[in-house]
């Protein structure tokens, strides 16, 4: 039994989040996802996920975690900061999607939350439940949104009012009740920034992105050739894409992480066209170890690399 209250825990459990370095600690209560279920189909029936077939496995869990985290009670959503400050490209330089320029957020994500997980332990003995960091069935931005961490935006990412949305998402389901935060106000407006920039017009209506035409997806996930149309409008981006984020006035709020491991890999900005062409596979495992990068693979970035140089 624990001898604390639910407030008090609740109180606790942010606290220590806070401690710990998340930007920010949200909590909802369980819930089958019913307005998501529409949504997630209708986007998957239009194809918009492209070869992530994943997506559409293990829907039901998706959509009703109770099936996931038997007698779950609580999603404690978190978001950590890796905004490694603003990027100002040279003509023809090379870009590379925020959140790649230093190491993988996975693993400090997944030791933060076992940390967090291990002290509501110690708070509450009796809890059960996981934790997870982009890596299984869980709709993370759907709770992080019920949990109040920020509203999301027209690109479909999350923004906080006072922090921008250059941060992960990872959650704790657990069988403990707690205290529940409410879901935030959306400030996107009449605001279309994001849609108007989007080069490649992925963004085919407010909050729904088509994998298969953004860059995004394209440079990191699709194994194959990237289409001409996409490619032709790629803006010089190797890995990842950032337009949508950059232009939402939100993210003028955004603060450079304190977090090392985040913006750490700065200096891959400066690696030429040349230079790339110049490693073979293990100069680039060495270049990119512990990145996002690497996870992408040799062979994905240097055939992006190609199609880059030879697009108009
Ligand atoms: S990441 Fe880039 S390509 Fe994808 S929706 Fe945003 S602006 Fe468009
Ligand atoms: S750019 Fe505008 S519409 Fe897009 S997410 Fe930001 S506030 Fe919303």
């Amino acid at each position: 039994m624990t001898k604390y209250t639910k407030k008090e825990i609740t109180k606790l459990i942010k606290a220590e989040a806070k401690r710990l370095g998340f930007l920010d600690c949200g909590i909802s209560q369980i819930e089958k996802l019913d307005s998501e279920e529409t949504y997630l189909k209708e986007w998957l029936q239009k194809g918009f996920n492209a070869q992530m077939d994943y997506m559409g496995n293990n829907f039901e869990k998706r959509i009703n975690p109770i099936l996931l985290v038997p007698n779950a009670e609580s999603v404690i959503s978190v978001s950590i900061n890796y905004f490694p400050g603003n990027i100002t490209y040279k003509e023809n330089q090379l870009k590379i999607s925020k959140y790649a320029l230093g190491r993988d957020y996975h693993k400090l994500m997944k030791k933060k939350l076992k940390q967090l997980f291990g002290y509501i332990e110690f708070l509450h003995p009796q809890i059960d439940g996981r934790f997870f960091v982009d890596s299984a069935p869980v709709l993370d931005k759907a709770w992080a949104e019920k949990s109040g961490l920020g509203w999301k935006g027209k690109h479909g990412l999350i923004i906080n009012k006072d922090k921008g949305s250059f941060f992960f998402i990872g959650e704790i389901i657990s069988n403990i009740k707690l205290e529940y935060d409410q879901p935030v106000a959306s400030f996107c407006g009449s605001c279309t920034l994001c849609i108007d920039a989007c080069p490649t017009q992925a963004i085919t209506e407010p909050y729904s992105v088509d994998a298969n035409k953004c860059i995004s997806y394209q440079t990191i996930e699709n194994k194959e050739l990237i289409p001409e149309s996409i490619i032709n409008n790629i803006q010089n981006y190797l890995f990842g894409c950032d337009i949508c984020q950059d232009v939402c006035p939100w993210n003028k709020k955004s603060v450079i992480t304190h977090i090392n491991d985040f913006g750490s890999r700065k200096d891959i900005l400066e690696l030429s066209l040349s230079d790339y062409e110049n490693m073979n596979e293990e100069t680039f495992n060495n270049t990119f170890n512990g990145t996002p990068i690497k996870r992408a693979g040799y062979q994905k970035i240097i055939q992006t690399l190609q199609q880059i140089k030879k697009s108009p």
